[in-house]
């Protein structure tokens, strides 16, 4: 008899954000002004545990809800209880706050123990379902993180189960299709990415969960010992708004207009490219090879950059040029002179990161390469440019670690693509990907050569990969980070650190990260954002093997069925018109793109390629080879259209490299408006014949 311990997140609605949710000075977001609901992606969660006990065959099984939180989040337990839960717990201490993925992994694993122990006493016998992630944090880090705590097998991505031969089997997101695993043995953790089956509560469910006592522990209960700020690896530097799109979002009322801009954008020598040019920033330089050793031009923050350019305008009116010799006169004439600006601790906290010069971190750059058949991720590339470019920055060596079967001939592509060291983990038991066995083989070589950083794409694999790594190694990992840069945080003693930056609150803000008490600063960052070097054949680099031993109790999953996409895909067109969930049906998709593909190469004397979103391929409408996104292809067209798709994050990244995004979408709000150029309010059965026809007769 299985038991389930479900985990579920009160979050702000970010669906209701506007900008007064933000407090001006500091950027973040004042919790009080948005109403609190469960992370949907729990509640799919719940309802997803709620199937697995009716199909598991035994009503005598407990689903007990577990959260984490401020006493208020006792409302998520409620819901649970009125949905699906028998008992439901809450994790409640000031001392827990503020914590990162790590110090909130480590408490709710210790929670979970307990839980075990002291209400299921059901021995091996449960599974651990959360949803993917939260909205508010959109990491995807903790259950991979509270796994490896508690050394259990992880699926994570999980879509949908069937309960055959007395097991669970789990259908799962990953690169290129899907894929139907069993975990070897339990307890498991599950995540679960999609569940569209919502649990609605009973007036006489109601009744009852009102009337339940839930049960409440603090953190002396748990004994967990990585909590709260203190335990956390990470610490936000700064938070700020996102920049505005570089898409025009401009909405055009009828097909004739849009005719006529589909035919200037296609014959424009436009390189409107929507991605996020981190070269902008000044490339990072070691202070000791700074022209000027006061020179502090690559602090983190604006306000800290600022604040050093007036002390050292100062410590030269004063001709001070040696920062061990200032005694309490001089300071009370900078601060005399600097007027409002600092205060004395300031100024003590600016004077002795003066006085520093070694990078806080020693070691290479690396990077985490992702494979499959033979054939490297493309985001791995992406991540070696940028390696390369930090490498440069900190005067060290840029290195990728691969694990698999039979992997060293990619070393040479690897090099080409700009490393110069590539650290191999060969065994037989690698041939395919399991979270275990990998995140074994990747942790026991970075713990061996440990370098000053490590990149993973923020693909289904990284995200699951990194988070155990990280945790395993002890290391603070920032996820999804479309920003990342060497900078000072001088005035906290850091020289030569990674600032990490990435979206946060379902994109509403922005925020840089910097890892602390970690031998390695880990980051995942999104595909389609860091660019590849072009190929140079000629760069020359080393080939070094790490041992370890691996046997069958390290593989944790087992496949039962993969699902890839087959066939030939031209997606190096220059248009490629993309169906969504809104093109309602196969019949559809193949008549409406059909039609549009053929017009717009009659009409543009080019070729134009078919491509979908998942939800498209999930619905049948068409092969999963033409799924474009984060584990689709990430595209680059000169036109791209997406007609009936919503423009979630998954999507958007395949097409951030795309000149000119055209959508066509019923929904005046859709999420796709805010990140395209030009767009169309409608059905797609209404727009495109219309459309069709004007591209026709113009
Ligand atoms: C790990 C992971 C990886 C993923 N990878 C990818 C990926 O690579 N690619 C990808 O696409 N998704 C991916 N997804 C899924 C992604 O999150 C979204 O669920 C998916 O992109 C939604 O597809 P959609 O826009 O077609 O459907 P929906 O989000 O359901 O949107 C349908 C849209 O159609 C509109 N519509 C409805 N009827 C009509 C009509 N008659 N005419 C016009 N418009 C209409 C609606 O207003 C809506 O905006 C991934 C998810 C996860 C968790």
């Amino acid at each position: 008899m299985s038991n389930y311990i479900v985990l579920v997140k009160q979050v702000p609605d970010v669906t209701q954000i506007t900008d007064n949710a933000f407090d001006p000075e500091s950027g973040t977001l004042i919790r009080t002004r948005l109403a609190s609901v469960i992370n949907e992606l729990d509640a799919q969660a719940l309802a997803f545990t709620n199937y697995m006990r009716k199909v598991g065959g035994d009503p005598q099984s407990k689903i007990i809800a577990l959260t984490m939180g401020p006493p208020m989040a006792e409302e998520v337990l409620r819901y649970s209880l009125s949905r699906a839960a028998d008992t439901v717990v809450l994790l409640t201490d000031k001392a827990l706050g503020g914590a990162d993925t790590v110090a909130t992994a480590n408490p709710l694993a210790f929670a979970i123990k307990k839980i075990v122990k002291d209400i299921l006493n059901c021995g091996n016998d449960y599974y651990i379902v959360t949803g993917m992630q939260s909205v508010d944090g959109d990491t995807a880090q903790v259950p991979p993180q509270i796994a490896e705590e508690l050394a259990l097998p992880c699926i994570a991505y999980v879509t949908g189960t069937e309960f055959k031969n007395n097991r669970f089997g789990f259908t799962r997101i990953i690169s290129g299709g899907s894929q139907t695993v069993a975990a070897k043995k339990l307890p498991a953790v599950i995540t679960v990415a999609k569940y569209e089956y919502p649990l609605f509560a009973t007036f006489a469910r109601t009744r009852w969960a009102n009337k339940t006592e839930f049960i409440q522990w603090t953190s002396d209960d748990i004994k967990a010992p990585i909590i709260g700020v203190k335990g956390s690896k990470t610490s936000v530097i700064r938070v700020f708004p996102p920049g505005k799109s570089a898409r025009k979002c401009r909405q055009v009322s009828d097909v004739k207009t849009l005719a006529k801009l589909i035919v200037d954008s296609y014959s424009s020598e436009n390189a409107n490219v929507g991605k996020a040019d981190s070269s902008q920033t000044p490339r990072y330089v070691l202070p000791e090879r700074r022209a000027d050793r006061f020179d502090r031009s690559f602090e983190g923050t604006q306000k800290e950059q600022q604040d050093y350019e007036i002390l050292v305008e100062k410590l030269k009116e004063l001709g001070i040029t040696d920062i061990s010799r200032i005694d309490d006169a001089d300071r009370q004439n900078i601060l005399a002179a600097a007027g409002e600006h600092f205060h004395k601790k300031a100024l003590d906290d600016m004077l002795n990161g003066l006085k520093l010069t070694e990078p806080s971190f020693r070691g290479e750059v690396w990077v985490v390469a992702e494979h499959s058949d033979g054939t490297i991720h493309p985001a791995t590339f992406e991540l070696i440019g940028k390696a390369r470019e930090l490498a440069d920055s900190l005067q060290t060596r840029a290195g990728v670690a691969i694990a698999g079967y039979q992997i060293e001939p990619m070393a040479k592509e690897l090099i080409a693509a700009g490393a110069d060291n590539i650290y191999i983990t060969e065994d037989k038991l690698l041939s395919v990907f399991d979270p275990t066995a990998y995140r074994k083989a990747i942790a026991d070589c970075i713990s061996t050569h440990w370098p000053q950083i490590v990149l993973y794409a923020a693909t289904p694999q990284g995200r699951m990969l990194a988070p155990m790594v990280s945790y395993r190694l002890g290391c603070g990992l920032t996820a999804d980070c479309t920003g990342l840069d060497i900078r000072d945080n001088s005035r906290n003693g850091y020289i030569g650190i990674l600032l990490q930056t990435r979206p946060a609150l379902g994109g509403n803000v922005m925020a840089t990260i910097r890892t602390k008490n970690s031998k390695s600063q880990m980051a995942t960052a999104r595909p389609g954002v860091m660019k590849r070097l072009p190929t140079d054949n000629s760069r020359k680099g080393k080939v070094i093997n790490h041992k370890i031993r691996l046997t069958d109790d390290d593989i944790s999953l087992q496949i039962l069925k993969t699902e890839l996409g087959t066939g030939d895909v031209n997606f190096a067109a220059d248009v490629i018109v993309s169906g969504g969930k809104g093109m309602q049906n196969r019949d559809n998709y193949e008549r409406l793109v059909g039609a549009f593909c053929d017009s717009l190469s009659k009409k543009l004397d080019t070729q134009v390629e078919r491509g979908a979103s998942r939800a498209a391929v999930e619905q049948g409408f068409v092969e999963h080879v033409h799924q474009v996104g984060q584990t689709g292809t990430s595209i680059g067209p000169k036109l791209y259209f997406a007609l009936g798709i919503s423009g979630a994050i998954q999507h958007m990244i395949g097409v951030a490299n795309t000149e000119t995004i055209i959508a066509i979408n019923s929904d005046p709000n859709a999420p796709i408006f805010k990140q395209c150029d030009y767009y169309i309010v409608g059905t797609v059965e209404d727009i495109v014949p219309n459309l069709v026809q004007e591209l026709e007769t113009e």
